[in-house]
């Protein structure tokens, strides 16, 4: 589904990507995992079309996605989840879900948002400044689904959220993937990274080491905590 082939990136004379190829195949979970400064933001404001100084290739299902502005990349089903998780505080929940454009047919109607996450549905009366780390995290995540999104990027959904909260985000991530959306996230939370993806691509001053399927990864961890240092 999504294929990047040679993506390299620049701040100014400073290169922070090098040669990039990953793909993410339709349905999956994928993880970009790798040290602070690896690069792995700039991937995905690279792929989302937030960062211009780029070249290579990046094509979701066939179109070449560089070059295209960042909302026609959301029309064509690119959903970027901030790390801030945008959520709006003076909003209820259901005021918050209705607030995103629809950007295409397929786009999940509000009572599809309620049936994955019913705790919005409990919760659609609440004041976004009422919810827990997950359940803003939960929001963040539907409201992209509600414009039509079906690659879902996050930039690290477990940062700073304590332990049973990072549970509650796997389950969020596992139901997305049961709805047939495809993730790719950024985690530096190895031993969470192993029980979500499919896969998983280190990365290492701009370029990706090696890309190893979950089982691997899995057997691997402690050796990649010590490697990565995360
Ligand atoms: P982190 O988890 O700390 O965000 P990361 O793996 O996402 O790390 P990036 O933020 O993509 O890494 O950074 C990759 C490289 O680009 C680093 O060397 C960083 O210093 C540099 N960089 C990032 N943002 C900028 C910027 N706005 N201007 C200049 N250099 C930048």
């Amino acid at each position: 589904m999504l294929e990047v082939r040679g993506l390299k990136a620049w701040y100014g004379e400073a290169q922070a990507l090098d040669d990039v190829d990953i793909d993410v195949g339709q349905g999956q979970v994928v993880t970009l995992v790798g040290r602070n400064g690896a690069g792995k933001t700039t991937l995905l404001r690279s792929l989302i079309g937030l960062h211009r100084q780029v070249q290579g290739s990046v094509r979701l299902d066939g179109t070449e996605l560089l070059g295209t502005p960042a909302h026609r990349r959301a029309r064509l089903g690119l959903g970027w989840v901030q790390d801030d998780r945008g959520v709006y505080a003076s909003l209820n929940v259901e005021e918050n879900l209705l607030l995103p454009p629809i950007v295409s047919d397929r786009a999940w109607p509000l009572e599809k948002v309620y049936e994955a996450f019913p705790v919005l549905a409990e919760r659609r009366k609440a004041a976004g400044t009422t919810l827990s780390g997950g359940e803003q995290q939960m929001l963040a995540i539907a409201r992209v689904l509600r414009t039509g999104s079906r690659l879902l990027l996050l930039d690290e959904p477990t940062e700073g959220l304590a332990p049973v909260i990072v549970q509650r985000i796997g389950d969020i991530i596992r139901e997305v993937k049961a709805h047939g959306v495809t993730v790719l996230l950024i985690e530096q939370n190895v031993k969470f990274a192993a029980t979500v993806a499919d896969s998983h691509y280190l990365l290492a001053q701009g370029r990706v080491v090696t890309h190893l399927g979950n089982d691997e990864f899995t057997e691997r961890q402690d050796e990649l905590l010590e490697h990565l240092g995360v």
